[in-house]
């Protein structure tokens, strides 16, 4: 019933603990627009994956409500959430499989060419293509042939590729050359077209250019707007 999902998420009065003696959200009220890119600041325990939890619902408020076009996350369908939700994790998850198996994560049923379009409009594909087995170079969890950069363009071909109305991303921190961090801002220009984006915000650039801007304090809500308002 919600294949035609639109992505606005409207945060109502939203309190939020995950134990007894301690609230992590204190009563947020806010608003996020349809294809609007969101950047969520603030220190470190401000609060910031507390409100990524609760738009995936991996949590429910304590009190208030999240809702998504209107509906409460609590009368939806969860596996309606998980394909028009994707998350992406400052530590990518990278499974033992080949690349091509790694960013078919997004889509199971993609084709092998729609797995490389995907990796070509982020900008991907250089790096995959100069692997000695390109596409089908095996991977493992933990043994790292992959540069954090190199697995932060894989993350987005897996995002782009699910194509889910509502992306939420944390920035990942690890020092990246410039000339990789270019590819990645252009890489989240084409992820983030046309769909809500939380961003998990580190880097200026996203803050400077995300339409929203919210900064969060000890669970608080500081304020609220643009780069040009704030
Ligand atoms: P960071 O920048 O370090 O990632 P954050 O803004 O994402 O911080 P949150 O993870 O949302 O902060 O944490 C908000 C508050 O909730 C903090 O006080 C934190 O200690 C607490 N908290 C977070 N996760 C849990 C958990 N799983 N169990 C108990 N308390 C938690
Ligand atoms: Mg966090």
């Amino acid at each position: 019933a919600f294949h035609d999902m639109k992505g606005n998420i409207v945060f109502d009065q939203v309190q939020f603990s995950y134990d007894e003696d301690r609230v992590a959200l204190h009563e947020i009220s806010l608003n996020m627009k349809q294809g609007q890119t969101v950047a969520l600041v603030g220190h470190t325990g401000s609060g910031k994956s507390t409100i990524a939890n609760l738009i995936s619902r991996f949590y429910d408020p304590t009190k208030g409500t999240v809702k998504i076009d209107g509906h409460d996350l609590r009368d939806m369908r969860l596996d309606s959430l998980r394909t028009n939700i994707s998350v992406v994790l400052q530590d990518t998850f990278i499974f033992s499989g080949t690349i091509m198996e790694n960013i078919r994560f997004g889509r199971p049923e993609a084709t092998d060419e729609e797995v490389k379009e995907a990796a070509k409009v982020v900008g991907a594909d250089d790096f995959i293509k100069r692997l000695a087995n390109g596409y089908q170079m095996e991977v493992e969890e933990r043994g790292n042939i992959l540069s954090a950069g190199e697995r932060q363009l894989l993350s987005f071909a897996r995002a782009l590729l699910a194509d889910p109305k509502i992306l939420i991303l944390d920035e990942a921190t690890a020092s990246i050359d410039t000339e990789t961090e270019v590819k990645i801002q252009k890489a989240l220009k084409r992820l983030l077209e046309g769909r809500t984006a939380i961003m998990i915000a580190h880097r200026l650039s996203t803050i400077r250019e995300a339409d929203n801007i919210i900064v969060l304090e000890h669970g608080r809500l500081l304020e609220q707007g643009n780069h040009d308002e704030l």
